[in-house]
């Protein structure tokens, strides 16, 4: 076991190395599909993953709206980096506050125009270690999810046409991964309908928000199957994954030239304040796979998931599958229960 988790260790720090290498190599012009007009959009900006992704964008050589819901501390972060010479815009912006976010649109409009990149970043989680609390549940999901899918639903209608097609890159985590072995939901048949696109709707994802959320008021959330960690946070995050792959298939449907590409990724364990500084990954390689995927040369890559610029599956496994299946045939056959998959 520990020979493993050593191994993993040399694996991740071999893999960060690599990735530090990669980022010093340039992009061609001809991979660079943005210039200064480009504008990118990140979400809880003034500090964190944030702040670091708004700051390599910035050094790609886009023009970066860093947006905070604190005003004062978001100018201050704003002017940090203008003074690194970066083209840094500043606007107040709460994910959670539906004035906030149409003040946020209109003054995009008129300053913009649009926005070719929005990175879904802000977010909370009250845990630490080994705790699990739920205190904050309402919380954690609201930001982490709704927060998420309030930008993305607002931002739509900006995101201007583009041959290289906008992007939206939603900062998730692998403890919200579905097929997940563990720390995933136990109810095979909810997350092979969440898995499965063919059966993935908003209204799902909300319906099992939504049902934690009821468990968490009445007191019955530990007996209902859900993520062993940070529940309330994997159940966040699980849900900004599956609604990333939903609106992949709802945007694909969109012509050449306007089309948009959304993916999310998970920065790692993270120095910064939602770790109490005690992640073992610097926020530099945190944001990497961030701007990686915001600035992916022109390929249709969409509704995946990212850990250190790989993909990694995030749909129920294979294995998930066929035990599904022989387990609702088994149910209609033996037990002449009709399951409806
Ligand atoms: P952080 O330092 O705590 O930063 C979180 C940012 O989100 C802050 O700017 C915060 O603003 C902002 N925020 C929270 N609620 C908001 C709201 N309602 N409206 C707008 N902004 C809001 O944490 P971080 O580690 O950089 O996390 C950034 C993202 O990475 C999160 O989505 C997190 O879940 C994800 N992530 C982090 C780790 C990790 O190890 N750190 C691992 C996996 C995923 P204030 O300053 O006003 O609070």
């Amino acid at each position: 076991m520990g020979g493993n988790k050593e191994r993993a260790r040399e694996r991740r720090e071999q893999r960060l190395q690599e990735i530090s290498l990669l980022r010093t190599i340039p992009y061609s012009d001809h991979q660079r599909w943005w210039s200064k007009e480009t504008i990118a959009v990140v979400t809880g900006s003034n500090r964190g993953i944030g702040f670091e992704i708004a700051r390599q964008l910035a050094a790609h050589g886009l023009t970066v709206v860093l947006t905070s819901r604190d005003e004062c501390v978001g100018q201050e972060a704003t002017r940090v980096l203008r003074e690194g010479g970066l083209d840094v815009a500043f606007h107040q912006l709460d994910v959670l506050d539906p004035s906030s976010i149409q003040l946020f649109v209109d003054w995009i409009r008129q300053t913009y125009e649009g926005i070719h990149v929005l990175v879904n970043n802000a977010g909370v989680n009250f845990n630490v270690g080994s705790d699990n609390s739920v205190e904050s549940a309402h919380m954690v999901v609201a930001t982490n999810y709704y927060g998420t899918k309030n930008m993305i639903k607002a931002m739509i209608p900006l995101m201007r046409p583009s041959a290289a097609g906008a992007r939206i890159v939603n900062v998730s985590s692998r403890l919200g991964k579905l097929g997940g072995r563990r720390n995933r939901i136990e109810d095979l048949n909810l997350r092979r309908k969440l898995g499965d696109l063919d059966t993935l709707t908003e209204e799902l994802i909300d319906r099992t928000v939504a049902t934690f959320l009821q468990q968490v008021d009445d007191g019955t959330w530990t007996s209902g199957g859900w993520p062993q960690t940070f529940t309330d946070y994997s159940v966040s995050k699980l849900a900004v994954n599956a609604y990333t792959r939903l609106m992949a298939k709802i945007l694909s449907d969109r012509p050449e030239g306007e089309k948009i590409y959304v993916n999310c990724y998970c920065p790692g364990w993270v120095k910064t304040a939602m770790t109490g500084w005690a992640g073992n990954i610097s926020v530099e390689d945190g944001a990497d796979t961030g701007v990686w995927l915001a600035l992916l040369p022109d390929q249709a890559v969409t509704g995946k998931f990212f850990a250190e610029r790989r993909e990694i599956c995030l749909a129920v496994r294979r294995d998930d599958r066929a035990l599904a299946s022989i387990i609702l045939w088994w149910a209609h056959e033996k037990l002449g229960i009709s399951v409806k998959g």
